[in-house]
């Protein structure tokens, strides 16, 4: 059926202000949107010149930090899962309902932003090691913000075991008809399903109709990839496609994919599962299949593996050549789509995500960059991408 009047795609009506916001966000056709939800999705598809030149083959990154409500890919996602809310009556506006959420950061600033523009709280539970500008805009943004220690997901203070007890907790001392509302993004299926009819559909017609070879993408939830994937190769199929999930050292996801088995990198087969994965990259990487990875995960062909410091080159690199500031994640992705080009015919065109901007990751990530001393480097093997990541001998 015709996508015109569904949530995601609707025309905008300025004379009709009546809940335009949910209906109408999707369409930029005349360059006006409604409201803070209209910023979100039809990001542009760059193409990244210097990674397609070492490769051969076009590198295609969706800037996703470009989305306007919380700069990242989870502003889909964030509005997919308040507006499922919504229609359920978990959450309604005017009531005292609090948005209650187990994030790393992106997924929270979303929420925090979507619950100011349609009048709920935010409560966000997340790691303590994680980059201190996030919990800053978080209560900048209005969010109440607990940041906990590190524990395995098991423990009962692990930051999503938390949020959901703290919702829970909410809903039931109330002695008003306000309710929290755990969000729950790596197993709600409003999750993926946001990528499914948004993310998924936009690749589609940016590349001409699923004029594409692979889709290279990181896990937190899965989401991303898991909805990209069911959407070109099931809804679409497009069943030759290639999708391959970019993983960070120290996650078990890549031997997941590779060998069926759930250990990280840093640990032999038999050894004592780790909880936590080592790495300084924010978002993606986890030793767990979420509901979310689960929709998408017989539809993942490849696993490649990145490490921190190839992460890190990759960063320097494209501001140095591109002038793309980008986060750890995105770094990974950027790695895993050159590897994943180097592996195909020249011509192919792989698409990644670029999923939010290293201006939240300065404290972290880019510290970590400055200190490496990458510039000189850099330059003196100007030309040379596949020197820069060691990947000469692929
Ligand atoms: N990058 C960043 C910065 C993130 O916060 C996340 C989500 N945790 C991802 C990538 C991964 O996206 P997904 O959850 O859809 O797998």
């Amino acid at each position: 059926g015709s996508r015109r009047g569904s949530i995601f795609f609707g025309p905008v009506n300025l004379e009709d202000r009546e809940e335009s916001s949910l209906v109408d966000y999707y369409d930029r056709g005349n360059g006006i949107v409604d409201g803070v939800e209209g910023t979100i999705g039809n990001t542009p598809l760059v193409k990244i010149r210097s990674l397609s030149d070492a490769t051969g083959c076009t590198i295609l990154a969706k800037a996703e930090y470009l989305n306007g409500a919380g700069g990242s890919p989870k502003d889909r996602v964030a509005l997919n899962m308040i507006r499922a809310a919504e229609e359920q009556g978990l959450l309604s506006p005017g009531r005292g309902d609090t948005i209650y959420e187990g994030t790393v950061g992106s997924t929270g600033i979303s929420l925090a932003v979507l619950a100011r523009a349609r009048g709920y709280k935010a409560h966000i539970c997340m790691p303590d090691d994680m980059a201190i500008e996030k919990s800053d805009l978080l209560h900048h943004l209005g969010a109440t913000v607990e940041r906990v220690p590190v524990a395995p997901i098991t423990d009962p203070g692990h930051f999503v075991n938390l949020a959901r007890s703290r919702a829970k907790e909410h809903t039931a001392s109330s002695d008003t008809p306000s309710h929290g509302f755990f969000a729950d993004q790596f197993e709600s299926l409003a999750n993926y399903t946001a990528h499914m009819k948004t993310t998924g559909p936009e690749i589609y017609a940016q590349t001409g109709g699923g004029r594409l070879d692979a889709f290279v993408a990181g896990a937190g939830t899965g989401g991303t990839i898991a909805g990209v994937a069911k959407h070109l190769k099931e809804e679409r199929g497009l069943t030759s496609l290639r999708v391959v999930l970019a993983d960070p050292q120290g996650s078990g996801l890549y031997n997941k994919i590779r060998h069926g088995v759930m250990y990280s990198s840093t640990e032999r087969e038999g050894t004592r599962r780790r909880t936590q994965v080592d790495t300084m990259v924010e978002g993606i990487g986890i030793n767990r299949i979420t509901e979310n990875l689960e929709a998408g995960r017989p539809l993942i062909d490849d696993a490649v593996r990145v490490t921190d410091d190839q992460a890190c080159r990759m960063a320097r690199w494209l501001v140095e050549h591109d002038g793309i500031f980008i986060g750890s994640s995105s770094a990974v992705n950027c790695v895993a789509a050159v590897v994943t080009a180097l592996k195909m015919p020249k011509g192919s065109r792989v698409v990644t995500i670029l999923c939010d901007s290293g201006t939240r990751h300065l404290s972290k990530f880019w510290k970590h960059i400055a200190a490496m001393g990458l510039e000189d480097e850099t330059q003196k093997q100007d030309e040379d991408l596949l020197a820069v990541l060691g990947l000469e001998n692929l």
